[in-house]
């Protein structure tokens, strides 16, 4: 059942879920601790501090038809946190992403949505000095997964506005990926309670933050405008200003009130789990025509053509 990484992977069916609950769990692959295991046998002990203190980071990067999609930018991220975080791994960026590659090849999944994740872990001695825990790598490979479905593909997200604020940035650097999510979690309930489908959150300046895994774009006659503020810095907020600039668009990423929203001509959300994502209701009222906007599926279309550019994307070693 287990695979060192240095060792010829093993085929698929060996990797079968057996235990009794495999059916709460998406099919796919984890490594962890020095082993590829069923998503339904990776587990992580109750004393780690990523569980315990939300002292993790991690990014998370698609597989599309057999190809990551920019898998460089997701790693250079990951890796950026961890020094932040004064965290260290006993794997190189090299042997991280062969590992991320084995999931996904071991998983068989064509489309998937690949986790790379650093905990601070724990000390031997339960020492509470942070210096003193060993940290701990966790990856793993499951079906893709959108924030949007079909549905709301088709015709546009409903979003509601949360009061809540996002984490300041003073506390918690939004540029390291986190999982300081109550913030976010409440948003959610909020937008729920208001007959939403998701959540924006407010910045400390009382601006349009971020979503729940997910950054917002506004376009205004043309011009695109994102929160540069608070927010986490999304690898398909950066593909989106490069997709604008191929095709001519103006994007800014400067502060956006709630009045800019609701007056916006078109909305979008924008996330590795689904790519962009068309908004056409916020707090019950349609934006513009309530249809999903013209500038919006030119950027949509783009975005997934570059999912067999060899420059954005690099195929899996299935073999
Ligand atoms: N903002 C938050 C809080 C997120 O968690 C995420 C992704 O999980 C994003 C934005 C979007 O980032 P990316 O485009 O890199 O997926």
């Amino acid at each position: 059942m287990t695979v060192a990484t240095t060792k010829p992977m093993a085929r698929v069916p060996e990797l079968e879920p057996s235990h009794k609950d495999a059916r709460r769990y998406p099919q796919g692959v984890a490594f962890m601790d020095g082993q590829y295991l069923p998503m339904s046998e990776a587990k992580v002990s109750v004393l780690d501090w990523g569980f315990l203190h939300s002292d993790a980071t991690y990014d998370t990067v698609h597989v599309w038809e057999g190809r990551f999609f920019r898998l460089n930018l997701h790693l250079d991220r990951f890796f950026r946190g961890m020094e932040r975080l004064r965290m260290k791994l006993p794997y190189d960026r090299q042997e991280v992403e062969r590992i991320l590659s084995n999931c996904v090849a071991l998983s068989g999944h064509k489309s998937a949505y690949v986790e790379m994740i650093c905990t601070r872990g724990g000390s031997p001695t339960f020492s509470r000095d942070p210096r003193d825990a060993e940290n701990r790598f966790i990856a793993f490979a499951v079906p893709f997964g959108s924030v949007a479905n079909k549905e709301q593909l088709e015709r546009g997200l409903h979003v509601g506005i949360s009061e809540t604020v996002r984490i300041p940035p003073t506390s918690v650097d939004p540029t390291i990926k986190n999982y300081h999510w109550l913030d976010l979690v409440k948003g959610l309930f909020d937008a729920y309670d208001a007959g939403a489908e998701t959540a924006l959150v407010m910045d400390t300046n009382g601006n349009i933050a971020e979503g729940p895994g997910f950054n917002v774009f506004t376009i205004k006659n043309g011009q695109l405008k994102t929160p540069a503020f608070g927010v986490l810095p999304g690898i398909t907020r950066q593909t989106v200003f490069e997709l604008c600039k191929e095709v001519g668009l103006t994007v800014a990423a400067a502060d956006l009130s709630r009045d800019e929203l609701n007056e916006a001509d078109e909305v979008f959300i924008t996330s590795t789990a689904g790519g962009i994502m068309p908004v056409t209701r916020v707090d019950g009222r349609s934006i513009a025509n309530g249809k999903v906007g013209i500038v919006t599926r030119q950027l949509t279309d783009l975005y997934w053509k570059k999912h067999s550019d060899n420059a954005w994307s690099t195929a899996v070693n299935y073999e």
